[in-house]
């Protein structure tokens, strides 16, 4: 079924390209269906349910136009650098009965670390990691918890970084390379006598690692404080090559994923901050005395020449993320009132869990196969 997908993706990747040529068009994941039909009939039919193709197209469009991208890359089936397997379901395909899960004429068994019988499954994948093993990625419908106003003392900033995972309002850090430090010398002896399987064991063990860092990180945070706010960084602004790339980026959303459906479960409000500007601004002051642009990168403590405050750098990040946090909240409390404001929070959060299913392992609710 993950060829299939495969196959599916490659096929819309190829047809945007020549629309593109074509038209200068780019499609919606809508625009892919009349295209797509009949592939899950007659004698050449697809295994997938008709509604796991769809859902294919729709992710890849939805993919292609959040990396701004005219085509995407195909995904490979085989071969050394096979794409890692990937089977997307939309909301009531798939069902959960005695541990198990029914999905395309078929029942999977599920190590079941959650208690999924007692949730709605929603929409979701399938996905597999580097070591072949298969995981249920899927969101559920929980009850929010009730959430009060906040104010600074009961709010954090959290800065995300490349020296350092996060810079927190309050001083904290969180070291980013922790997590492998250790395990350094056994991968770099693995990879040089190229041991697959144990440099693939190794990369897992840092994940598992990196994951249960976050899980408690993130879970500290969500049930200490009454509002989380956080940068809304993406790597593709600060790093530059593939992998370093990708790591950040997992950890980054990782975090945000697990702080925001976190902070929902302890009645916390999550803020996603817009986080241009946070480093040049005086926390202090607010005058723009702070580091900036390329030669400024390498800045990590600076005074405000304004008011004479001694910042660190990301430390000061996170303040003006956590001011702007708040600011956002206020704006949301005093527009609408409180209880439209939190009926409209809530709103904006039931749409970023139904469709924030990640493409590949999603840490959250993952149960393994
Ligand atoms: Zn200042």
């Amino acid at each position: 079924m993950a060829g299939e997908v495969n196959l599916v993706w490659n096929y819309c990747n190829e047809l945007q390209m020549r629309v593109f040529e074509r038209e200068r068009k780019l499609l919606s994941g809508f625009d892919f269906w009349p295209y797509l039909k009949g592939s899950t009939r007659g004698d050449c039919a697809l295994h997938l349910p008709v509604q796991a193709v769809q859902e294919t197209a729709e992710r890849y469009a939805t993919n292609r136009s959040t990396h701004k991208r005219v085509r995407l890359a195909w995904r490979k089936s085989g071969g050394s650098r096979r794409s890692l397997g990937w089977v997307p379901f939309k909301v009531r395909t798939i069902k959960y009965a005695h541990g198990q899960v029914y999905f395309a004429g078929r029942w999977l068994s599920v190590w079941d670390s959650w208690g999924l019988g007692d949730y709605e499954l929603r929409a979701g994948s399938f996905s597999e990691d580097a070591r072949g093993r298969w995981y249920l990625n899927v969101s559920v419908r929980v009850p929010l918890a009730p959430r009060a106003a906040p104010d600074a003392r009961s709010a954090i900033g959290i800065d995300l970084g490349l020296k350092d995972l996060a810079a927190l309002s309050d001083g904290d850090k969180v070291a980013a390379e922790r997590f492998y430090r250790d395990l350094q010398p056994a991968l770099a002896s693995a990879q040089r006598a190229d041991k697959k399987k144990r440099v693939a064991a190794i990369h897992a063990k840092i994940a598992n690692r990196r994951r249960d860092f976050l899980h408690k990180l993130t879970t500290a945070l969500a049930r200490r404080y009454a509002a989380v706010c956080v940068g809304d960084v993406d790597a593709a602004a600060l790093v530059r090559g593939p992998h370093a790339k990708s790591v950040m980026d997992a950890g980054w959303s990782a975090m945000r994923t697990m702080l925001r459906y976190k902070c929902d479960d302890a009645g916390a409000w999550f803020v996603k901050v817009p986080e241009a500007g946070t480093t040049r601004n005086c926390s202090s002051c607010g005058a723009h005395t702070g580091p900036q642009g390329e030669l400024g990168l390498s800045i990590r403590e600076w005074k405000c020449s304004a008011c004479g405050t001694h910042h660190d750098r990301d430390i000061n990040a996170a303040r003006n993320i956590l001011a702007r946090g708040l600011a956002i909240l206020e704006q949301q409390f005093s527009a609408a009132g409180e209880a439209k404001a939190g009926e409209a929070a809530m709103n904006e959060l039931a749409t970023h869990v139904a469709g924030g299913v990640g493409h590949g392992p999603l840490v959250a609710g993952s149960s393994a196969l």
